[in-house]
């Protein structure tokens, strides 16, 4: 399975699907420690990026598809989702660059890109309890499976695996960044939004590679 435009286009509807199942779930966990509306919000620019891909049809390029998400992410979701996801999907357009299909080493220059992109957005660094508690572990996984020569579709079952990981991993941690950081110790005990976006959205990932 190449990880080509319609790959990426898969990826983006498979999204829009799973967060539209898992929005009141994204929103209870927000309700638990932010203002109830990382659904929302989430189900809001997924269904944006599908509509946009629907009416103009799929780009040519992984790339393409990354920078449309990037535009409509920023431009439709409000709150700290939109910009740090707008960043990590516009930043992982650049690193796609105008390859058809992404290699093991493009995978996970675009992984990594998008997470230095939320990095760069929001300052948050591993611990904080945030999005970035499932994206880098879910980096450091990919890099490990391409390391050891592992297909395009392992080095994604990898990181959407280590995500799932740090999402669980994020729960007695004390936030420090975001709206939940407001909490500060009443903030341990309860998994964090993002990083349940985070998890579902490269699950997605590997959905749209093995189809
Ligand atoms: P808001 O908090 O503005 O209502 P959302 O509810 O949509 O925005 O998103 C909240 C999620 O954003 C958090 O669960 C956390 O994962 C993520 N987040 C917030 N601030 C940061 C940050 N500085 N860096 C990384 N992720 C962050
Ligand atoms: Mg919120
Ligand atoms: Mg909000």
């Amino acid at each position: 399975m190449e990880l080509d435009a319609a790959w990426a286009d898969r990826w983006m509807h498979d999204s829009a699907r799973v967060i539209a199942e898992n929005r009141q779930r994204l929103t209870t966990l927000d309700r638990e420690i932010g203002d109830a509306d990382h659904g929302e919000n989430m189900e809001r620019g997924f269904s944006a990026i599908v509509e946009k891909l629907d009416t103009d049809g799929t780009p040519d390029t992984p790339g393409a598809v990354f920078k449309t998400a990037a535009m409509t992410l920023m431009s439709k979701v409000g709150g700290a989702a939109g910009p740090l996801y707008g960043t990590a999907f516009l930043r992982a357009a650049t690193a796609a660059g105008d390859s058809g299909a992404l290699g093991p080493a493009e995978l996970v220059a675009v992984l990594t890109a998008a997470r230095d992109g939320i990095v760069a957005r929001g300052k948050a660094e591993v611990g904080d309890k945030t999005m970035i508690d499932a994206w880098t572990p879910a980096v450091d996984a990919a890099a490990t499976a391409q390391a050891a020569d592992s297909t395009p579709a392992g080095i994604l079952i990898a990181a959407a695996n280590a995500a799932e990981a740090g999402l669980a991993g994020t729960e007695p941690l004390v936030a420090r960044k975001g709206r939940a950081s407001y909490l500060g110790e009443r903030s341990a005990g309860h998994l964090d939004p993002g990083a349940a976006s985070t998890a579902l959205i490269l699950q997605s990932a590997v959905r749209a590679a093995e189809a």
